[in-house]
């Protein structure tokens, strides 16, 4: 169904500038300098690189009146920016590229390399934020610096919406502010998002393009235990860390049920031919039938396929205690779940209460980032066609499957609100998953070269069309 509705809209041959190479050291001083602007939520400033960023696009012709610095009073330093370039026909709907600009924290002391410090080596870039998303930032923002200086022509409006508190489930979030504080502003048929891309193998080899059109849910629990305490020279038999600990030991040995949608069904089929093997094996088995849990074990022994194959839940954070010569008086852990669409929160809640088996050990929901956002989002051809077809162009022969996400993006916020959100990305991750959100992340720099002129490609194609 999906591929016959491309097959007819790619029956219009659009022809396509050769990518200016002469920009790719535009794209690393742009790229260098967001990852050298510390954006995590302890010590820096989105606003700060908001505010660069805007300063770019106004040397590029960009007029105050499209240039929209947004911070709210209580976050000034989690501020953003929204950029607007009018298109030729108000009857054309707007696109709108999202990207957030803050990362996760990164020690120096843990780091090979100073984590803000964009560092070459070896066909690399190392840097938080390399993968992270500051690649498709820079990517993003270079597109709209390059379409007002060459005074492309083009239908329909391009927006920008650059925002922070994406890495941080309590913190600000930008994009969730501009849904419910300025709708109208980032008011779009669609928005392109991080969350699709390629995939390379081990050896760097493309193997398969994605667009993300469905992602899982993060969700937090609490777990915790209290306890009167007391002088730890008279060790009583109830002792609050040792409880938390069989609580968390019953749910690490536990499997949420294997589930399965149009998204993961269709990514796994289209998948198996390009991974081969055992594996590809079980991905043909699995697509035809769900039930079959042999072949959804083989796959579930990686962990990026793991991901999607259903709920999971895993301890991130444990706190106990108070001295070392004291009975501990209150213990507690953070379970970081990630949600299969068509599951609630508190079914999850429940099983995880369930599954501790100890009504002591309070489980309760820790924080709550968004709405649940909608299910799978419509396998849109005017989304996918351009994805195909540029794909073809770029990395011949790979197929492009939609793709749900285990991860978190901020189109939760957005198609909430109305607005189709789709992760379309040139960049092309590693198998090890790039070291986002860890250590020593990397992005390969032909990868992100490349991946930069497929995003100018592609916006000018999504802004002429119809
Ligand atoms: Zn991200």
């Amino acid at each position: 169904m999906f591929r016959t509705l491309l097959a007819t809209l790619l029956t219009t041959a659009i022809a396509f500038p050769a990518a200016a190479q002469g920009d790719h050291a535009r794209y690393r001083a742009l790229y260098k300098e967001m990852v050298e602007t510390n954006t995590s939520l302890s010590v820096g400033s989105c606003t700060a690189l908001a505010a660069k960023v805007a300063g770019h696009l106004k040397e590029s012709g960009f007029p105050d009146s499209d240039l929209h610095p947004f911070a709210a009073p209580d976050h000034p330093k989690e501020g953003g920016l929204v950029a607007v370039l009018p298109g030729s026909d108000p009857k054309a709907r707007p696109i709108l590229l999202l990207g957030h600009l803050d990362v996760v924290e990164a020690k120096r002391e843990d780091w090979t390399r100073d984590p803000f410090t964009l560092v070459e080596e070896n066909g690399y870039f190392y840097g938080r934020g390399v993968a992270d998303m500051k690649s498709l930032d820079a990517a993003w923002v270079l597109t709209l610096m390059r379409l007002k200086e060459e005074g492309f022509k083009h239908k329909r409006t391009i927006k920008l919406a650059l925002t922070c508190g994406e890495e941080t489930s309590t913190a600000f979030n930008g994009a969730g502010w501009l849904a419910e504080h300025e709708r109208a502003l980032i008011d779009a048929e669609f928005a392109l998002n991080e969350g699709g891309g390629g995939r390379l193998d081990k050896d760097g080899k493309a193997l398969i393009m994605t667009v993300q059109a469905a992602e899982k849910f993060p969700q937090n629990y609490t777990l915790e235990v209290t306890n009167p305490g007391g002088h730890s020279s008279r060790p009583v038999k109830k002792n609050a860390i040792y409880q938390l600990a069989a609580g968390l030991t019953k749910i690490s040995q536990y499997e949420f049920p294997i589930a399965i949608n149009d998204i993961t069904r269709t990514y796994f089929a289209k998948m198996a031919g390009q991974v081969g093997g055992e594996m590809g094996a079980a991905m043909t088995a699995f697509a035809k039938d769900p039930k079959d849990l042999k072949a959804a074990a083989v796959i579930a022994t990686d962990p990026s396929y793991n991901g999607i194959l259903h709920t999971t839940c895993v301890a991130t954070l444990l706190s106990a205690g108070h001295a070392n010569n004291a009975l501990p008086q209150r213990a507690d852990a953070n379970i970081n779940c990630r949600i299969f669409p068509g599951t609630t929160p508190e079914e999850v809640r429940a099983r995880l209460s369930e599954l501790v088996a100890d009504p002591e050990i309070k489980v309760t929901l820790a924080d709550k980032r968004s709405e649940v956002p909608k299910g799978p989002q419509p396998l849109n051809p005017k989304v996918f066609g351009p994805v195909e077809q540029l794909t073809a162009k770029y990395w011949p022969g790979i197929p492009v499957v939609p793709q749900m996400s285990a991860g978190a993006t901020d189109g939760a916020f957005l198609t909430p609100a109305g607005i189709p959100t789709y992760g379309v990305s040139g960049m092309f991750g590693d198998a090890d998953g790039s070291g986002a959100h860890g250590l020593n992340e990397h992005m390969r720099v032909s990868s992100v070269y490349k991946g930069a002129d497929f995003l100018y490609d592609i916006v000018k194609v999504y802004a002429n069309e119809k």
